[in-house]
């Protein structure tokens, strides 16, 4: 079945009448990586997500898929070691999210790692990850890291190291992984949350739904259930059977902000000692935009709604400003903002940033198996572990398959978009399609734009431009309402904060562009899935509040 909104009700009636192998609870990349898994060990599947695939912690992230350099300090050489590896994987299977990245680490004086600690840390790092040769980590000197990066404050430089990290789009992983199982046949639906189980036996043999659209209850029958609902995961264990005993969430905030890359014109990414403070932060330039963060607090406020606060604006402020003075960034340079929360297990006494980022898997007497924790790098192998976790469970339902059940699949699967062998493929790619794409006045940036979110799908947006190119003749307004037009059709997008958020990454990347586009896309999304005058404003008020919402904090600052 096509991944179509238009198609979202055919979908669901399916999912009322099929019997499931299994049902994942949560569209974030955790249960996006799990029904892939599931899908390709050929297990029948439902996923389901309460608000939009990636709408938790997986759209709110750093962004970046790395091993982790922090977690050596702490002696967490499984993770590392286990993260690490996965960059690369992650990364051949999807070329077109996830790109190599070079990290710039400065060492300076009061800074947490001196040069000695950074050459032996960075080392072990890249052979615990078993990084190629070519890219392994490089020690620099005062004046060679200042050449590298001119905007670093020189009083304190040491020098510095220069390592291998990869960027990516954590909402369009997400999306990415689900379209994948979706093309494997799993049933994955949007706005449909679980507010109860179905038992047999004192077992889970299903869940109670409810439709986020039509508000109407339903129930989904499966085999075995996995709650992969992230900060949300002891909310779904505490309405099994079972209270919550044992080990539990500890939910912490991590926020970013962005500026336009004139603000902060940083050569390329870096890691860099929050001084006095004895954390790091990240400064990432991505096209207009460069963004920084994060921070790590306790959270105790309502999960659904975590956002930048004027105190987490003014420590990443003083963060930036010390390392670089010469930038001297204010509240008013912040265009946008995200807010996130990390869904940690609670270890006693510990500190927010001394939390372990390991994932840890909860059995239920009813069956019930969740997962919490671990890292969106990590999101693959995560999958692998609860998998063959259900996989045993179910090993009676499957006397004839359990062999083939028993094997993960995905370490060489390309995802939806990434079908690419190598960088040089990707750029040819990359290099036709300019060519072919000048028919329709699109640029390159434009079709670089498509490419590094969409992948090879960017044809299916090319060919729909072609389609347009008679009647709409504003070459921007031919290029938007294609991409729509694809995100409508392909990738379930319900809503015009679907679209700008989580599929385009847009209310953060180019929130100054949005103010004139979103009320003009409105009219575009209206036609397409045929809304009427009430509903479209419903949903450009919708739209709105998160518009007004990143900036917030501006609001509660003292002038
Ligand atoms: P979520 O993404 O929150 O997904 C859970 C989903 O379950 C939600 O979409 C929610 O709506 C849904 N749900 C909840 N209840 C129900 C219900 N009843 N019915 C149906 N659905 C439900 N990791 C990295 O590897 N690299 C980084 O750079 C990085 N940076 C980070 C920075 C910050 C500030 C934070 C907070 C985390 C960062 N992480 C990073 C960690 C990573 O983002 C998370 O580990 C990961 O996104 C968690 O994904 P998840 O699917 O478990 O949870």
């Amino acid at each position: 079945m096509q991944f179509s909104a238009l198609k979202r009700k055919e979908l669901l009636d399916k999912m009322k009448t099929t019997d499931y192998d299994l049902l994942i609870i949560g569209g974030g990349i955790t249960g996006a990586g799990i029904a892939l898994d599931a899908a390709t060990r050929g297990l029948k599947i439902a996923l389901i997500e309460k608000e939009d695939f990636a709408w938790g912690t997986s759209s709110r992230s750093t962004k970046l898929i790395h091993g982790g350099l922090r977690y050596l300090k702490q002696f967490e050489i499984g993770l590392v070691r286990e993260v690490g590896s996965e960059r690369a994987i992650v990364h051949k299977n999807a070329r077109h999210i996830v790109i190599p990245e070079k990290m710039l680490l400065p060492i300076v004086e009061g800074g947490s790692l001196n040069g000695a600690l950074s050459s032996v840390g960075l080392w072990v790092y890249d052979f615990l990850a078993g990084v190629k040769k070519d890219e392994r980590r490089k020690m620099l000197s005062k004046q060679k890291t200042g050449e590298l990066e001119p905007l670093l404050r020189k009083d304190i430089l040491k020098g510095g190291g220069l390592y291998y990290e990869y960027r990516s789009d954590d909402a369009r992983l997400t999306i990415e992984n689900i379209k994948t199982a979706v093309k494997h046949g799993a049933d994955c639906v949007n706005y449909t949350e679980a507010i109860g189980y179905i038992y047999q036996n004192d077992k889970v043999v299903g869940i109670e739904a409810k439709d986020g659209v039509s508000e109407n209850h339903f129930s989904i029958k499966a085999k075995a259930v996995i709650n992969a609902t992230g900060p949300w995961v002891d909310n779904l264990r505490a309405i099994d059977q079972e209270a919550v005993k044992g080990k539990r969430l500890h939910l912490t905030k991590g926020v970013h902000l962005v500026f336009p890359y004139e603000k902060l014109p940083v050569q390329q990414s870096a890691y860099f000692d929050v001084l006095n403070d004895g954390r790091m932060v990240f400064a990432i330039p991505r096209g207009k935009i460069t963004y920084v963060g994060t921070t790590d607090t306790n959270y105790k406020g309502p999960i659904a709604r975590p956002v930048t606060t004027s105190e987490d604006v003014a420590y990443v402020l003083k963060a930036v400003n010390t390392m670089f003075p010469e930038v001297n960034l204010a509240a008013n340079d912040v265009v946008s903002t995200w807010a996130g929360l990390r869904p940690l297990i609670h270890e006693d006494g510990k500190d927010p940033s001394e939390l372990s980022r390991k994932d840890e898997i909860f059995f239920s007497k009813t069956g019930l198996i969740s997962i919490a924790g671990g890292k969106l790098t990590g999101y693959r192998k995560m999958a692998e572990r609860v998998l063959n976790a259900a996989v045993k469970q179910l090993k009676n339902d499957f006397p004839n398959q359990y062999d083939k059940l028993k094997r993960c699949q995905t370490a060489t699967l390309k995802l939806n978009g990434g079908n690419f062998n190598s960088q040089k493929e990707l750029n040819t790619f990359i290099t036709r399609r300019i060519g072919e794409a000048k028919q329709i006045d699109a640029t390159t940036e434009d079709i670089k734009n498509l490419v590094y979110k969409y992948g090879i799908d960017t044809d299916i947006i090319i060919e729909k431009a072609y389609e347009l190119y008679p009647t709409v003749t504003s070459p921007v307004e031919r290029l938007h309402k294609a991409e729509l037009w694809y995100s409508i059709h392909h990738e379930m997008s319900l809503n015009l904060k679907d679209y700008l958020i989580r599929r385009t990454g847009r209310l953060y990347f180019e929130r100054q562009e949005l103010e004139e586009l979103y009320p003009w896309l409105a009219n575009q999304m209206a036609e397409l899935l045929g809304w009427s005058e009430e509903r479209k404003l419903r949903e450009l008020a919708a739209f709105k509040r998160e518009y007004d919402e990143v900036l917030a904090f501006r609001k509660e600052v003292v002038a």
